[in-house]
């Protein structure tokens, strides 16, 4: 399995602002680009303009290892995250740094945006203790997915100015990549759900349409990337639930179809 894309941590100087818009109000919009523009921090263009992982694919693809040793190397990478002072801004308005948390090895790898202030940044797990984490974790319950690994594009939560969610900027999303990259390299799944557009885009690339109605999930460097809207987006009655959980159903079978 392959990475997609560059998943290192960036080399744009810019320090992110407290300024921003609310999370929920740009779940399903292209994130901003905040300065980091032309190709975002850690990428590197082919000549066909597809994008190459600078990634040693050896850390991903390596021969399967024992769940017990994928354990013990997932609990020392959350320990190692838990001092994390890239991001000014985030260290400032974090309560917690907030790892990835899930089985490993992992079917199904969901990534969200960050973690939020009511859920997340509160609980230490994301996708926990909010409405947004209620209803992912139901609709994979229901689903009937098991081994599933649940994590963020950047691992604080961001916020702007009067204490709201924001969007995390280009800048904190590539220093929080090499967090990403290694949370992925113990889970190794298949097929990774990207929740909202701002995932979808950061993995599967800037130009791919993010279509998760209906849409068909891409395949690059064989791993299956799957769009899904963000529960924050159907919590505010913009996609319908019995869509949503179909599209989970849709999910399942695709990874029943993959093991
Ligand atoms: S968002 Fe990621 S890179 Fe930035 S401070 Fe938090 S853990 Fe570190």
């Amino acid at each position: 399995m392959k990475f997609p894309k560059a998943l290192s941590a960036g080399k744009c100087s810019e320090k992110c602002s407290l300024a921003g818009s609310s999370a929920a109000a740009s779940i399903e919009t292209a994130p901003p680009d905040r300065g980091c523009s032309g190709v975002p921090p850690g990428e590197a263009p082919t000549e066909q303009g597809k994008r190459v992982c600078e990634v040693p694919i050896s850390t991903i693809t390596g021969a399967p290892l024992p769940t017990r040793k994928l354990e013990v190397a997932l609990r020392r990478l959350r320990a190692s995250m838990q001092d994390c002072t890239r991001c000014d801004a985030l260290v400032r308005c974090r309560s917690r740094v907030v790892p990835g948390d899930g089985s490993v090895p992992a079917d199904v790898v969901f990534v969200g945006i960050a973690p939020g202030r009511l859920g997340g940044d509160r609980t230490g797990i994301p996708f926990s203790g909010d409405r947004s984490g209620q209803l992912l974790r139901r609709m994979i319950e229901r689903s009937g997915l098991k081994r599933v690994f649940i994590t963020n594009l950047v691992r604080c939560n961001p916020r702007d100015a009067a204490g709201r969610n924001r969007d995390p900027t280009a800048d904190e999303i590539a220093q929080c990549r090499g967090h990403l990259r290694a949370e992925f390299s113990i889970a190794r799944p298949r097929i990774v759900a990207c929740l909202g557009v701002m995932a979808w885009k950061e993995l599967a690339g800037r130009a791919a349409p993010f279509t998760p109605m209906g849409g068909r999930p891409a395949e690059i460097d064989g791993l299956v990337l799957f769009p899904m809207y963000h529960p924050a987006f159907v919590n505010r009655g913009a996609y319908p639930i019995r869509s949503y959980a179909r599209d989970f159903a849709r999910l399942s079978r695709l990874s029943a179809g993959i093991r």
